[in-house]
């Protein structure tokens, strides 16, 4: 296999994606991240479940103009994710990318995998999207994950820590390393925004980035039609452990600290 991924981009270019999308998503919210991507004609990942079953994810009551408004953002542009299929926290298998303790897919035999990645598509097309990535929820996913998705012919997926889309168990990886808004001098970055959880500052913080960047911001087809795929370089596969490692460590730290701030207080 070509090793193709030492190039970094430069400068630096940025792809947007909308986590945990179903109709009982945060409306107000997902109303004003939608007008940002009106105003900066943004080309993001939509992550949609197909039939969500997560009590989280019910925020809003249902909206019956949810799915016409993902055709026509689809239509814009925007790529359509599947994010799963119940968006369950139901097994303990270990991940390609284990940043989450609990998954919906990693760790399930592959002939549930199938069926759920089968059923979740066929539910996505019924309601006239054309779904084209994949997006695991809580990170979870694993070789039967990837056979299942390209027996379905879906050959993308955005997850990972590395700087640049590569090729890995078939697929084409186009990582996911920010959960807001950051800067950087160089490399290909895809920022998750999920809208049931994001303040209002946070949306703020994304308008004055995408005020500034907003030339710098791709979409999943020009990222396949322009950027080289292959197997990742030795470089860049340390470059995504240590941005794993730095990632879970600042988890430990955050909650030793919240602890330490409880006793405290006690
Ligand atoms: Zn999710």
């Amino acid at each position: 296999m070509k090793t193709a991924s030492a190039f970094l981009p430069t400068p630096a270019r940025y792809l947007l994606r909308f986590d945990d999308l179903c109709p009982t998503v945060a409306r107000e919210r997902w109303r004003q991240c939608r007008a940002l991507i009106h105003e900066f004609h943004i080309r993001p990942i939509l992550a949609v479940v197909p039939d969500n079953l997560d009590r989280e994810l019910r925020v809003s009551p249902a909206d019956a103009r949810f799915w016409r408004e993902l055709c026509t953002l689809e239509q814009a542009g925007a790529t359509i994710g599947l994010h799963g299929y119940h968006h369950l926290r139901q097994s303990r298998g270990r991940s390609f990318v284990p940043l989450q303790r609990f998954s919906e897919f990693a760790g399930v035999p592959g002939h549930w995998q199938r069926t759920w990645i089968s059923e979740g598509l066929d539910i996505l097309r019924r309601h006239g999207l054309n779904p084209k990535i994949w997006v695991a929820p809580m990170h979870g996913f694993d070789g039967n994950t990837l056979r299942a998705l390209k027996d379905e012919c879906i050959h993308l997926l955005s997850d990972g820590l590395a700087r640049v889309p590569f090729v890995r168990g078939g697929l084409t990886w186009i990582p996911q390393q920010l959960w807001a808004p950051l800067e950087k001098a160089q490399g290909l970055w895809t920022i998750c925004i999920h809208p049931n959880t994001a303040s209002a500052a946070q949306v703020e913080a994304l308008r004055a980035f995408l005020r500034g960047h907003a030339h710098q911001f791709t979409s999943v087809d020009s990222v396949v039609a322009e950027l080289p795929r292959g197997a990742l370089t030795v470089g860049e596969q340390i470059y995504a452990q240590m941005a794993l490692r730095r990632i879970l460590m600042g988890r430990v730290k955050r909650r030793l600290a919240e602890r330490q701030q409880k006793h405290t207080w006690s």
